[in-house]
């Protein structure tokens, strides 16, 4: 018998019936493949910078050089990393004609690595770069030097790196397919994050609203809590896995 006594199996049996689920991730489903979040990578050489410095079009424009090396080293960290556990078991969900969207706001492409066809990035991804002016994305070798970006082969601008800074808009095309995929959820399943960053955060929420269940996976307490209908304090390579296997198969 399933009961709030055993969460686990409540939050297996909700997911399991979901044949349409979304998957909302945040940085914590990178953290055990040991992809730091924005702020805790500000260390070591990089400490005395500020995210105004590092991920603000004013801070890029200011010195695009500066910008564009904290950049390289966080796309060869994220290369350098695997995908853990959580990210093949999202991967693997998607199976006997459930349909699996993975909404993200990391931009580490570990969800794509690890298999995942059907994700949608929120803040953009660090393995591509755009023109600064908005003439498209970058030319093939465009990562050639890791020091300085090279020049929009169009305008002539620094190209820049193709993830959302602070003070800017979410991609609208990316935007809207997540905010379709979670109205036409079964299912929410939220790892690793904590249910703040606006306007992300207002797609499980409304969700949440309309009765769709969420279970929420976290070490900490998120904001999403107190809406979910399986709260695990767990980490993701520890929990997902068990609540993606399949009936009767043990992880
Ligand atoms: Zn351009």
């Amino acid at each position: 018998m399933s009961g709030p006594a055993d969460p686990v199996r409540r939050a297996r049996e909700i997911l399991e019936a979901a044949r349409r689920l979304v998957v909302f991730t945040g940085a914590g489903v990178s953290a055990e493949s040991g992809i730091p979040t924005f702020r805790d990578a500000l260390e070591g050489l990089w400490a005395r910078f500020d995210p105004e410095d590092l991920a603000t079009e004013a801070g890029f424009r200011r010195d695009p050089s500066l910008v564009w090396r904290w950049y390289a080293e966080r796309r060869e960290r994220a290369r350098a990393a695997e995908p853990n556990a959580a990210h093949h078991a999202i991967a693997r969900a998607a199976r006997g004609g459930r349909s699996v969207v993975v909404v993200t706001q990391n931009v580490d492409g570990l969800h794509q690595r690890a298999g995942s066809a059907d994700v949608v990035e929120l803040h953009g991804s660090i393995v591509r770069a755009r023109c600064l002016e908005g003439c498209g994305p970058a030319p093939a070798g465009w990562e050639g030097d890791p020091r300085t970006p090279p020049p929009c082969p169009a305008c002539g601008v620094p190209l820049r790196p193709d993830v959302v800074w602070f003070g800017e808009w979410l991609p609208e095309a990316a935007f809207a397919q997540a905010a379709h995929a979670c109205r036409e959820a079964d299912a929410v399943l939220v790892v690793g994050t904590s249910g703040l960053v606006q306007p992300a955060a207002g797609l499980p929420i409304a969700a949440a609203r309309r009765g769709c269940p969420l279970v929420v996976v976290d070490p900490r307490p998120t904001a999403l809590e107190p809406l979910a209908a399986v709260n695990l304090r767990q980490t993701a390579a520890r929990a997902v896995p068990v609540l993606l296997a399949p009936d009767g198969s043990a992880p």
